[in-house]
């Protein structure tokens, strides 16, 4: 475990290993010997692109040491311009690769960016994806749209079957990918069962031609779930989310081993989805320090939620991890777990409205979407997750309206599904809501 520093008292070391992850994220090392502002209690924000290098040979030490972590270690960093580096983002990925339990982070500007960095990194022209069949939206569009164009080829799998996941798997294939749980029916997928058969394939490859296992854990954050100690090899996630948690800013990150540190912040560099100061400063001052508490929240009133839905007699199918009717409850028991180690089952939930066919299921969900929008206090109709106000979304109208309604059923989406992705308010007011919502439509 490092050591917190004070930098007016050199050599007074404050041992930190001896706190939770909770006082952890709020004290972070927001003393730290990468930016000397000992006397702020909240770390300033980084308001320069550019930093003074007081001579050539020191900028050329700064050249040098960029990307070059392993050889001349990150304590007392030369910073030279942004996107290769500055304090803001550097504080935050130390606090991130903590609490994801992973070696090091690199954020990026978006999920998107952080998503599109890994695979830049880990594949090639002629390398191959394996992928879960349903996939967040752009995801799917990056790898399925843009991937081929460079002879990147992904295949789609069901990996909540471990059956046929080896029969998929040839020797260009670099990365396993998935999210459990999973966009937007909620698929938990066994992380070490996945690593067990990763592992059977790459005794005996080069390092240059293994398939590493990536996990999109943003639906669960690392206060559920840490991907990592269940065998993940990277971690990514959207920082618009829950981890950053109040919807003001964009950004990603990627979590992994310290050795692939310095070619993820040369991608970074060279691709430029680069973090921006303020959106770092934000996730590090409100997002982390409050994660436990406002997970807490989303969890316990979810709960309640997910329980109220699945007792109400025009509602077909309630998926919530910690409910046990739910298909995968009893794998989210295994790996959704809190600090403490207490399941942890999340802020989302996915449900469907009852109807005699399928155009009027996906009419009754739309009816339910639209009625929320207007009269629902605490329903809100848009996109995103993990934010203060709880958020409604029908995917067979909104994200996934191309589909016909029988494809929808065939990739497992409901046509009347429904995504609410649960926020802070008080549990009764979000339940009397849905009761008022329902009542009105059916
Ligand atoms: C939002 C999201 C992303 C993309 O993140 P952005 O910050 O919007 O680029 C990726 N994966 C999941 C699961 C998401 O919810």
């Amino acid at each position: 475990m490092d050591a917190k520093y004070k930098n007016d008292e050199k050599n007074v070391v404050v041992d930190d290993s001896k706190y939770s992850m909770e006082t952890h994220l709020i004290y972070g090392k927001n003393e730290s010997v990468k930016w000397d502002y000992s006397h702020h209690v909240v770390a300033p924000m980084s308001t320069s692109v550019i930093f003074r290098l007081d001579s050539v040979e020191r900028g050329a030490e700064g050249f040098q040491e960029f990307a070059n972590t392993e050889t001349f270690g990150n304590n007392d960093p030369i910073y030279i311009y942004d996107r290769f580096g500055e304090p803001n983002k550097d504080l935050l990925e130390e606090n991130l690769a903590y609490i994801e339990k992973g070696e090091t982070a690199v954020t990026f500007s978006s999920g998107m960016g952080a998503i599109s960095g890994i695979f830049g990194m880990l594949c090639k022209s002629g390398d191959e994806i394996v992928a879960h069949t349903s996939l967040y939206g752009c995801t799917y569009s990056l790898l399925n749209l843009w991937y081929p164009r460079y002879n990147i080829k992904t295949t789609a799998i069901d990996l909540t079957i471990l059956d046929g996941i080896e029969k998929v798997i040839t020797p260009k294939t670099r990365v396993i990918y998935f999210e459990t749980p999973s966009n937007p029916t909620l698929d938990i997928i066994d992380i070490r069962a996945i690593k067990l058969i990763a592992d059977k394939f790459n005794e005996g490859r080069k390092e240059s031609e293994k398939i590493f296992i990536v996990v999109d854990n943003t639906f669960a954050t690392p206060y559920c779930q840490r991907p990592i100690e269940f065998g993940a090899d990277f971690v990514v996630h959207s920082l618009t989310k829950g981890l950053g948690g109040f919807g003001t800013d964009m950004g990603g990150v990627v979590i992994g081993p310290k050795h692939y540190r310095d070619l993820l912040l040369m991608v970074r560099k060279d691709f430029g989805a680069v973090l921006g100061t303020k959106a770092a400063w934000s996730v590090l001052t409100y997002g982390l320090p409050t994660l436990h508490l406002r997970i807490q929240r989303q969890i316990s009133n979810a709960y309640k939620v997910a329980q109220y839905l699945e007792t109400h007699p025009s509602i077909e199918v309630v998926n919530y991890p910690g409910l046990k009717s739910f298909k995968f409850h009893e794998l989210a028991k295994k790996q959704m777990l809190d600090f403490d180690g207490n399941f942890a089952p999340g802020s989302l939930i996915y449900f469907a409205l009852k109807g005699k066919d399928y155009p009027e299921m996906k009419d009754n969900g739309r009816r339910l979407m639209n009625y929320a929008a207007k009269n629902a206090y605490t329903l809100t109709l848009a996109v995103s997750l993990g934010h203060t106000r709880t958020l409604i979304e029908h995917p067979a109208s909104m994200t996934h309206s191309a589909m016909p309604a029988e494809k929808l059923m065939e990739a497992g989406i409901h046509p009347g599904g429904i995504r609410l992705a649960i926020g802070l308010e008080n549990p009764n007011d979000l339940i009397s809501d849905l009761e008022k919502c329902l009542k009105a439509i059916l």
